[in-house]
């Protein structure tokens, strides 16, 4: 699945250059992670490396993928 921010997120920044796929910006109010470019970091790290970093545990599910989709996202944003 693709990852988001929820409220909790108090934009330490923390996340952004953990991101293989860039995908993770600063929004309004809160950090926001674009669905298109959020892999679950499947193609590039063992485990969401946003989620490890962030020190307000506000990175949480979002879209439910499989790891084929996931894969084929990762693929398309890096060929
Ligand atoms: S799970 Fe990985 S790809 Fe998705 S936003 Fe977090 S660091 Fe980026
Ligand atoms: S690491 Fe967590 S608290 Fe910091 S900007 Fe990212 S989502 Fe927000």
């Amino acid at each position: 699945m693709s990852l988001k921010i929820n409220d909790d997120c108090t934009s330490c920044d923390a996340c952004v250059s953990v991101c293989p796929n860039t995908a993770i910006s600063a929004g309004d109010v809160i950090y926001t992670i674009d669905a298109a470019r959020c892999t679950e970091c499947v193609g590039a790290e063992d485990s969401p490396q946003c989620q490890l970093v962030c020190p307000a545990d506000a990175i949480v599910a979002g879209a439910v993928e499989s790891n084929d989709q996931l894969m084929a996202k990762y693929k398309g944003l890096h060929a």
